[in-house]
């Protein structure tokens, strides 16, 4: 199973698990892709979470009440008292109607129309903010990806931190009401995860940390740009393969994965698969064996899988990528080449 964790823009799939996939499938490996992402926006703009968001409010309002009651409350809890306090006027049916609408909006002919394309983003906006009430302080937004949980992405204690935060963590109830379901209907032997940005990253360690936990027998690997650009710091931090995943793999990833679902399955020694960090009895190991994949000899992407009409347009778009890397490869600021 491949996972396409939040956050990312809601008009297309993003090619990286499309192109695992035709490679594992090429090579008789059945394949669940599930783009969480937009699973994800698809959730939050439905009646159903909007109503279950309103009982979380109630809650967390209801504690907050008594804890005032008792002279207990912080600063803080005042504050956010204050912003539940807003929150509890809101017609939860109404935005839930709303929301639906707007999604109706973004994905027809309504598109087009500027006007009503405005509202529909604003019901979004207006959606998020109704939603960040419920994980205070945490400010979630649709669009620019800038939500922030409060916790920096870039300090491994924060990370740790922010992974076990029942309250401003979101993505611990997008786990439990999108992916561990499915993991547990599917069972698969591995779970991988790809982690292209910054702003994947929390949602994704996120996801793992949770299925490591509820099924600690299915291997877990990470792998994307930023596992690439992190290369050098997770094998410092033990924690990472011990709590959280069990491999990760650096810069291209379609034959490492394929390479590592055959040793999982037995039939080949982890430590010769190119381009993966590993633990064994010794420590962490990142090998330096770099594989590069020639792009004429891939198969095209497989997108077979991705609900191509959950996403927030009116046409379908599919993402294509004529080439890769640089031959250059020396601009110091540039992540061209790291997957
Ligand atoms: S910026 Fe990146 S892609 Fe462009 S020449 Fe430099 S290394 Fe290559």
């Amino acid at each position: 199973m491949l996972l396409f964790p939040p956050e990312w823009v809601p008009t297309a799939p993003y090619l990286a698990l499309p192109s695992l996939t035709a490679v594992l499938r090429q090579h008789g490996h059945p394949v669940i892709q599930k783009d969480v992402n937009i699973e994800m926006y698809d959730l939050f703009f439905s009646d159903t979470f909007l109503i279950w968001v309103k009982a979380r409010m109630g809650m967390q309002l209801h504690a907050l009440e008594a804890k005032e009651a008792a002279g207990l409350l912080t600063e803080q809890e005042v504050d956010q008292k204050a912003v539940l306090s807003r929150k509890a006027d809101v017609d939860v049916f109404e935005l839930a109607a709303h929301a639906m609408e707007a999604k109706r909006i973004t994905r027809g002919e309504d598109f087009y129309a500027a006007d009503k394309l405005e509202w529909a983003l604003n019901t979004f906006r207006e959606v998020m903010q109704y939603i960040s009430a419920a994980y205070y302080p945490a400010s979630l937004v649709f669009y620019p990806m800038e939500s922030n949980l409060g916790y920096r992405p870039g300090v491994s204690q924060e990370v740790f931190a922010c992974l076990e935060d029942e309250q401003v963590n979101v993505y611990r109830d997008v786990c439990r009401q999108l992916v561990l379901p499915a993991v547990s209907k599917e069972r698969p032997d591995v779970v991988g995860v790809s982690i292209g940005t910054q702003m994947q990253l929390m949602a994704g360690l996120t996801f793992c940390r949770m299925i490591k936990e509820a099924f600690p027998e299915i291997h877990l690997t990470v792998g994307g740009n930023i596992i690439t650009r992190l290369q050098e710091e997770l094998p410092k931090h033990e924690r990472f393969f011990t709590e959280i995943f069990d491999t990760a793999i650096m810069y291209e990833g379609e034959h490492a994965l394929l390479w590592l679902l055959e040793a999982v399955a037995g039939d080949r020694a982890i430590p010769t698969i190119p381009n993966l960090i590993y633990r064994d009895e010794d420590g962490i190991h990142v090998n330096p064996e770099i594989h590069t994949e020639k792009m004429a000899s891939l198969p095209l992407p497989d997108f077979e899988g991705f609900p191509l009409d959950s996403y927030f347009v009116p046409v379908r778009i599919l993402p294509y990528l004529a080439t890769r890397g640089c031959y250059w490869g020396r601009c110091t600021f540039c992540d061209h080449g790291q997957g």
